[in-house]
């Protein structure tokens, strides 16, 4: 899995609101100079897409040829746009956790976990914009492509009429020995674009890659940016290795995620050209 790039920076610092249970964050950079800082990709890899086209690659004028871009590549102008809102939480009873001051339902998913925030560059018809950052990954997309399962490239459900999942896997993540337990970010492809990605992808061309079918593939966990509340009472984030982390665990109270991990179960390695 490729290496993961958390931003760093003192975010703030945080107070018990005496009597209300609600902590205060004070910013210790100038505001300016901390967006500057800060405004880091969450999600930051390598993107391990092919360049093949897709109907959310299409441009909006209906006149242009339709743009090479996966559905998870990041476009120009979309940022993440939240680290200055980050607090800590401090319950009464003596619990703690990573939060946005003005957080909402939809900044955390399922389990509890919080999310990135990331805009999306779309059009007043929910088509996507903006040119490709090829290095980078969407991170709202990439979550949605992870938890609905749907294709990378083209942003279509991608469970086959069988309703195996297909994954590629570059031999980089997967290691030496294919067989065995896999974590992967990458969501999964339809059929037609896992046929064309390893010509089309940099990155499965130059580690080569395994295909992997698959019934089942459950929701793992995430990776993200882990942040630690400081002596000083200020909020600091960490390095991260890109490992997931697994729900459930209690350093995701203190994670801030940019990527979805599943765990593809029983799985087969395929041979694209049988399939
Ligand atoms: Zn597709």
């Amino acid at each position: 899995m490729s290496v993961y790039k958390p931003a760093s920076a003192d975010l703030g610092a945080a107070d018990r609101d005496a009597g209300r249970d609600r902590p205060r964050l004070r910013s210790v950079l100038p505001r300016r100079a901390a967006r500057r800082q800060l405004r880091r990709p969450a999600a930051r890899r390598e993107a391990s897409s092919p360049a093949l086209a897709g109907p959310h690659g299409r441009s909006s004028s209906g006149t242009a040829p339709r743009a090479p871009i996966p559905y998870i590549v990041a476009r120009e102008g979309e940022m993440e746009e939240s680290l200055l809102d980050l607090r800590a939480f401090l319950s009464s009873a003596g619990s703690s956790r990573i939060s946005y001051w003005n957080e909402t339902l939809g900044d955390r998913d399922g389990q509890g976990v919080l999310w990135a925030r990331f805009s999306q560059s779309r059009d007043e018809h929910g088509d996507l914009t903006g040119a490709p950052r090829w290095k980078m990954i969407s991170t709202p997309r990439q979550r949605e492509a992870m938890s609905k399962l749907l294709c990378q490239f083209c942003g279509e459900p991608a469970r086959m009429p069988d309703g195996r999942l297909l994954f590629l896997n570059s031999k980089e993540e997967c290691g030496p020995n294919p067989n065995t337990t896999i974590r992967t970010a990458q969501p999964p492809f339809c059929l037609k674009h896992a046929r064309m990605a390893p010509q089309r992808c940099p990155h499965l061309a130059e580690h080569g890659y395994v295909a992997l079918l698959t019934q089942s593939a459950p929701l793992y966990g995430v990776i993200g940016t882990p942040y630690q509340y400081t002596a000083d009472r200020t909020i600091q984030a960490m390095a991260c290795d890109g490992v997931p982390v697994p729900y459930g665990s209690a350093a995701l109270d203190w994670i801030v995620a940019a990527q979805l991990v599943r765990t593809p179960r029983a799985y087969t390695v395929v041979n694209l050209e049988d399939l």
